[in-house]
């Protein structure tokens, strides 16, 4: 069991993380680039830290919860950062959450166990390190109910499982360094193309003469619904679980079900340009200020971030020479729905490439 928990990154999610660290009862240690955020805590009682290697001085576990690899690798490997003390660390695990590539993972994790313990702790030889990124967005961060999918050993996992489930309401374990990246990427894949497979069904069925509706009912209770199909090796099950673009819970026409992007003009849920891969992402953008207003069109800020997953796919998918032909078609149809001027729409909206009629 781990008491004294340092924790990087306290933005949309990281906030809402440590937060949840707090009220379990762990002591936190933080640290963030931001200076807004720093005072937060501080004014909060938190202690917080001018930079990672300091964290890690205070620490059992490190958690990073950062935009993008630059910054995983800078935090861990930079001046100052948390790998700063070379072969004598003060904490035994290093979990990070942020969406990065398997590859970085894979090389973070290789740096971490081949520093040793300051001091050893029971059953820990060397310090040990899972990428643990998580589905779920800003909501679920807040309410403590996101999915991590752990890459690592899986005693350390089975170690770090009752941490998890402070911030999460499910930890599965995905096998060796990198898994839960690999995860991660592969559910937003399945997720991009699976919503493109469902709005050009319903746009082919809405010009046959069939309602949005009817057909909805039809998928629903069918074979359409993948979810269902099941089978498959593990990785698969978990990734189609998680992978949700369903007619049932994602359904991309407007007038079809209440409480979805389509239902409100495409707006609040995942912008498309996210999904796009020719634009360059700001990590911090639409991010402004913290913490953030949930009431006020929080959904926007939902699934954002996940975006840059669908490049993440389609560079390690050339890294390791597999055939993706429809990635990067996807990325072909989400780039054009954006230079039609539906950059900020969710990406439900990609059923309106396909179908220009009048939908119920
Ligand atoms: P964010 O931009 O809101 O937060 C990142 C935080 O990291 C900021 O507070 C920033 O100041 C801080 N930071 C940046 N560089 C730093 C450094 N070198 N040292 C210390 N702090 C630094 O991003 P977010 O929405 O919280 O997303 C974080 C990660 O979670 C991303 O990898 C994202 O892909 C992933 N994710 C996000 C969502 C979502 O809906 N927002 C959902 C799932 C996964």
């Amino acid at each position: 069991s781990f008491e004294n928990v340092g924790f990087i990154g306290l933005g949309n999610m990281g906030s809402r993380m440590a937060n949840n660290l707090l009220k379990a009862g762990y002591k936190m240690t933080v640290h963030d680039v931001n200076c807004n955020v720093m005072k937060k805590y501080s004014d909060m009682g938190v202690s917080t830290k001018q930079t990672p290697f300091e964290v890690a001085e205070a620490s059992d576990v490190v958690i990073t919860m950062l935009p993008s690899s630059s910054h995983v690798l800078n935090v861990y490997n930079g001046p100052d950062g948390l790998l700063q003390g070379g072969d004598l660390l003060t904490p035994q695990l290093f979990i990070d959450s942020s969406t990065v590539d398997p590859q970085t993972s894979r090389k973070l994790a290789v740096s971490v166990s081949n520093c040793i313990l300051k001091e050893k702790k029971e059953n820990w030889e060397n310090p040990v390190m899972l990428d643990a990124p998580v589905s779920g967005g800003v909501v679920a961060a807040e309410a403590g109910s996101l999915t991590f999918m752990v890459g690592g050993s899986e005693d350390v996992y089975l170690a770090a499982k009752s941490l998890l489930l402070s911030m999460g309401k499910n930890a599965i374990f995905c096998g060796g360094p990198g898994n839960g990246s690999v995860a991660k990427i592969c559910n937003n894949l399945a997720m991009a193309i699976s919503m493109l497979g469902l709005s050009e069904a319903l746009a082919l069925g809405q010009s046959l003469g069939i309602t949005a509706s009817t057909l909805t009912k039809i998928f629903n209770s069918s074979s359409a619904r993948c979810k269902k199909s099941g089978g498959g090796a593990r990785i698969c099950s978990i990734m189609l679980k998680y992978a949700q673009c369903d007619s049932d819970s994602y359904n991309p026409v407007p007038g079809v079900m209440q409480g979805v992007p389509s239902s409100r003009n495409y707006s609040g849920g995942f912008a498309s340009k996210l999904m796009s891969p020719t634009l360059t992402l700001d990590f911090n953008f639409p991010i402004s200020g913290f913490p953030l207003d949930l009431s006020e069109d929080g959904n926007i800020f939902i699934l954002t971030m996940q975006a840059k997953d669908l490049n993440l796919a389609a560079a390690s998918a050339e890294e390791v020479g597999q055939r993706c032909p429809l990635t990067f078609l996807a990325q072909n149809i989400y780039t054009e729905i954006c230079n039609d001027g539906h950059e900020t729409e969710d990406f439900s909206c990609v059923f309106q490439h396909y179908y220009s009629g009048k939908s119920e």
